[in-house]
């Protein structure tokens, strides 16, 4: 369906927990969550089935499994079995970051999962280790392997680069994009719960350390995936670069989606409070056509833009943090 500004609303992003096995800095507190939702009060896998059903009714195309971690809540690879099921849903991808993927990639791809992201920061275990405070890295490193044996074609990294931790590390990173055909790609740290505490690593910089490490950058115009990645061809790289600047280089204009929470927050916007709680309405006994009803209403309310970092706006900006609404 149309937003009121006229964008093809067809990507929905889902967080299917807010529990994580790692601590990332910049995300998480070290101690964990301090109010983790409680069983009841997440959103059962029927209540997900139900809702996306709904979502495609509406014109809801794309699905991307989000968390919190996704891969620790038991029963993950078969909610991709039935989401792709369902009439109307075309791409069902998943972000995750990869400590469990070794184990779960064999049955995330007979699943039929569509992508897998895999969120890495790093290629040295000591720097993993002080960005996510957990000794990790070789379950990352076994799971990224696993998904490359099992030849699986829509393969990301996702890096999120930051003065204060791995802004050494771009071009190990991007060189994860030399021998097989996946996307690096370099998300821009965006002022959101602990990330505002942190600097993150200018696109100007990114692509300067590139191409005096590789040669020059090739925009490459193709369409991949669903978002607002620009991508870029290096000399001898079987993969491709990616960047997402949310904040420097703001696609709002082409913004196409909207996010589920765990506990059933239908979020309009990753900067704005804006939105409406499901889980009421779900459990109040109402029927499908009342729940497409208040979802349409609600995504005619789509924000037209971010305003990070405007303090006219502070009021409307949401506090969810990033583990809880899944980036
Ligand atoms: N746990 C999964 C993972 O790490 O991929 C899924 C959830 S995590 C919140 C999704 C993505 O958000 C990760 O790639 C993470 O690096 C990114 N992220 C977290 N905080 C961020 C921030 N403040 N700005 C930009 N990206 C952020
Ligand atoms: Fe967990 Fe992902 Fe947040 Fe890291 S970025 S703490 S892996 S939710």
């Amino acid at each position: 369906m149309k937003d009121r500004h006229g964008r093809e609303i067809d990507y929905l992003r889902i967080s299917i927990t807010d529990r994580c096995n790692l601590r990332c800095t910049y995300c998480m507190p070290e101690e964990g969550i301090e109010q983790q939702l409680r069983h009841e009060d997440l959103l059962s896998y029927e209540e997900i089935l139900r809702l996306a059903r709904c979502f495609a009714a509406l014109g809801i195309r794309k699905i991307k499994l989000t968390g919190g971690e996704p891969l620790v809540r038991l029963g993950c690879c078969d909610l991709v079995r039935q989401l792709k099921a369902l009439p109307g849903i075309e791409q069902v991808t998943i972000t995750t970051n990869g400590v469990l993927l070794a184990e779960m990639a064999e049955d995330l791809i007979a699943a039929g999962i569509d992508g897998i992201n895999v969120s890495l920061d790093t290629v040295e275990r000591e720097i993993f280790a002080q960005i996510t405070r957990r000794d990790y890295f070789d379950k990352v490193m076994a799971g990224l392997e696993r998904v490359k044996a099992l030849r699986f074609p829509n393969l990301k990294i996702n890096c999120v680069p930051i003065v204060q931790f791995n802004g050494d590390q771009i071009v190990k990173l991007a060189q994860q994009a030399q021998d097989y055909p996946l996307a690096v790609r370099f998300i821009e740290l965006m002022p959101i719960g602990l990330g505002s505490t942190y600097t993150a690593v200018s696109k100007e910089d990114i692509m300067k350390l590139l191409t005096d490490a590789f040669g020059p950058l090739q925009p490459y115009e193709e369409k991949l995936g669903n978002g607002p990645a620009e991508y870029y061809s290096l000399p001898g790289f079987q993969g491709k670069i990616g960047f997402i600047g949310a904040i420097h280089n703001k696609f709002c204009g082409q913004c196409n989606r909207v996010r589920l929470t765990s506990n059933g927050f239908l979020k309009l916007c990753l900067n704005q409070k804006k939105g409406m709680e499901l889980l009421p309405l779900l459990r109040s006994g109402c029927d499908d056509s009342a729940l497409q009803a208040a979802i349409t209403d609600m995504i005619l309310q789509k924000p037209l833009e971010h305003h990070f970092y405007d303090k006219e706006y502070a009021e409307d900006t949401d506090s969810r943090q990033m583990f809880q609404v899944g980036g």
